[in-house]
């Protein structure tokens, strides 16, 4: 039986956001068992500041994951925190944060997986939450699908393709099993196309983009000077914002998640249509 996790002690770091572009601090700290990933804005007194990273508090999935409380309070951007508290198997954990938007650092998550290990994961004395799949669950959006069935453990496949010979088609398989993580995913960077960043704009979203945090992609080339740190690069950080997404369910998932061309939007559709079909899940 594998216990719950929170951190030995607080960190920090600090960065600017992707899309707001504006800078934030984020604080990580330990919490109680059974406490879960808070979202907590410290920079809002005047209400309820506490956003439980929990599918139902996702209010937009555009270009990220976003989420808000009954106050009104939201925090944009979570995925790649997230993922990195799945990926080292830290249950509770409160991240506070001066801001509206999570720092995009390098547009990984491997800034977040080191805050994490400086921090100390620590094992707490209850036992782990599992969502266990009990039976197979499918949302579809034309040709892109993501579906959860029953597995041993926590097993995924993810496709992409994009018609770009940058990209092309892509496909990893994936199993969460300690170490993994850090080793085949954290590190993996987002990604964008050159031509979309002026439209971004226009909609005040990207103004924090640069090389420094994006893959760009421009017709067949990355335009980044250092190039890829790996040629799959892409589909690894697919599956790195899979893995968050799915951390949304409030715990670790027993099964397996397959997706073609998944997003942000059909990750959590996912999560949603589990949650609605009382057959199709169970807490271990
Ligand atoms: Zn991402």
């Amino acid at each position: 039986m594998s216990r719950q996790q929170t951190i030995a002690q607080s960190a920090s770091l600090s960065g600017a956001g992707v899309h707001s572009g504006k800078p934030a601090t984020l604080t990580i700290r330990p919490a109680p068992e059974g406490a879960g990933v808070r979202f907590v804005r410290a920079d809002v007194t005047d209400r309820n500041a506490v956003i439980p990273a929990l599918v139902t508090m996702v209010t937009t999935t555009e270009l990220g994951t976003n989420m808000s409380n009954d106050a009104g309070v939201s925090v944009a951007t979570v995925e790649h925190f997230l993922a990195a508290c799945s990926g080292l198997g830290v249950d509770n954990i409160i991240a506070e944060l001066d801001g509206p938007e999570l720092p995009i650092l390098d547009g990984s998550s491997r800034p977040f997986v080191e805050l994490l290990t400086q921090a100390g994961v620590k094992e707490q004395s209850a036992p782990r939450r599992v969502l266990k799949i009990l039976k197979l669950v499918e949302v579809r959006h034309g040709d892109k699908f993501a579906r959860l069935s029953p597995g041993e453990g926590f097993e995924m496949r993810v496709v992409i393709d994009f018609q770009t010979k940058a990209i092309g088609r892509q496909e990893i398989r994936f199993a969460m099993t300690p170490g993994a993580f850090a080793r085949d995913v954290a590190w993996a960077r987002t990604f964008g196309f050159a031509h979309q960043a002026e439209q971004l704009h226009a909609m005040g979203k990207g103004l924090g983009a640069s090389m420094d945090n994006t893959i760009v992609v421009e017709g067949d080339a990355v335009l980044n000077p250092g190039g890829l740190q790996s040629g799959d690069e892409f589909v690894r950080h697919k599956l790195l914002d899979v893995i968050g997404d799915l951390f949304l369910a409030g715990g670790q998932i027993e099964g397996l998640y397959e997706g073609e061309q998944p997003g942000h939007a059909l990750n959590n559709r996912l999560l949603r249509a589990v949650f609605d079909d009382a057959a199709s899940f169970a807490w271990t």
